[in-house]
């Protein structure tokens, strides 16, 4: 439950912070100013990426309905229905992974099975990114933080103490409390990407794994722009989440069209046709006097029946498809690479 504790102002202008119980990091909604709550942070290491704006956020989302094939053929029926941005706290670093895993290989030659054990050595460096909120995951958050692993070098940050309140004012965006700190996330971080490189070998036969995390860059706290757009396309709703310091697209729900537009439109036509023949046959017996019973029975169940059949030919027009990046993630986890 958010409150405004009149104790708890902004060290820099002075106005009063909203915080929860679980927030460790409040920033200043007027200023942008970083404070620390119950953590051993330092303020300087709280980074904020720049964010581009409304404006350019909804040229971006346009963009990449211009981009994807499938969306460009839809592009005069959707509606834009509202873009809401906001920071994503996360904590930022690199991890240095090494490791050996052991796996059986089975192979066929002259009708005999031979047995071969594959020796694998792992070493890589990857960044790796962790979502600093207890909440379940909004929809794109794990993908964004994917995906400024893979952009860092281009997207710009600095951290919130240097950040001038005109600058604040002109990116300023609702930011996400940050609830989990850095001597938690460290532990984690190393276990999961233990799993996340174990779960790579999931389709082999390992008979041994041994990985070993370690931090090489200490994990900083970024604030990450994304941008959600909803928009509606027939009678549905979609969203797209836009990458905040470039307008890149980095996940969205999507219409599908195609196949099950034509199974609907096939369905619609079969219920009617079947409907015009019976329809036919039932004026053609009372013409010549035969019995209507049956033609007349299938009739009145269809008719009963119609509104259910066109649910269920209509049920798979509605669907939707999922762009994702192929995000190496566990339980809030996003590691760059795993190679
Ligand atoms: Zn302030």
């Amino acid at each position: 439950m958010a409150s405004t504790t009149p104790e708890l102002v902004c060290q820099r202008c002075g106005a009063p912070l909203t915080v929860t119980p679980e927030t460790i990091v409040a920033i200043c909604e007027y200023c942008g100013y970083p404070r620390i709550l119950g953590s051993t942070i330092n303020p300087d290491e709280v980074l904020i990426v720049e964010s581009i704006g409304r404006d350019a956020a909804v040229g971006a989302f346009w963009k990449a309905v211009e981009a994807d094939r499938d969306l460009r053929r839809l592009r005069s029926k959707i509606d834009l229905l509202e873009v809401e941005g906001f920071y994503v706290p996360a904590w930022i670093g690199r991890v240095m992974v090494d490791g050996v895993v052991e796996y059986i290989v089975r192979e066929r030659r002259d009708n005999r099975e031979y047995k071969r054990l594959v020796r694998e050595d792992i070493s890589f460096q990857s960044g790796i990114g962790f979502c600093a909120r207890r909440a379940a995951a909004t929809f794109g958050i794990t993908d964004a933080i994917y995906y400024f692993l893979k952009t860092r070098e281009r997207a710009k940050s600095q951290p919130l103490t240097e950040f001038p309140q005109e600058k604040w004012e002109r990116v300023k965006l609702k930011v996400l409390n940050t609830e989990v700190d850095v001597s938690e996330v460290r532990e984690r971080m190393c276990e999961d990407v233990a799993d996340i490189v174990r779960s790579n070998y999931a389709h082999r036969e390992v008979t041994y794994f041994r990985v070993y995390a370690s931090l090489t860059e200490q994990p900083k706290l970024y604030l990450i722009p994304v941008w959600l757009a909803y928009y509606r396309y027939g009678e549905g709703t979609f969203r797209m989440a836009l990458a905040g310091w470039d307008g890149a697209r980095v996940a969205a729900s999507e219409p599908v069209t195609g196949l099950h537009r034509a199974l609907y439109t096939l369905g619609v036509f079969g219920l009617i046709a079947i409907s015009s023949f019976l329809g036919g046959v039932i004026a053609y017996n009372l013409r010549i006097g035969e019995s209507i019973s049956v033609p007349a029975a299938i009739f009145t169940f269809l008719t009963i029946a119609a509104p259910f059949l066109s649910y269920l030919i209509v049920k798979g027009a509605r669907v939707e498809r999922l762009y994702r990046k192929r995000v190496q993630a566990a339980r809030g986890t996003v590691i760059e690479r795993t190679k």
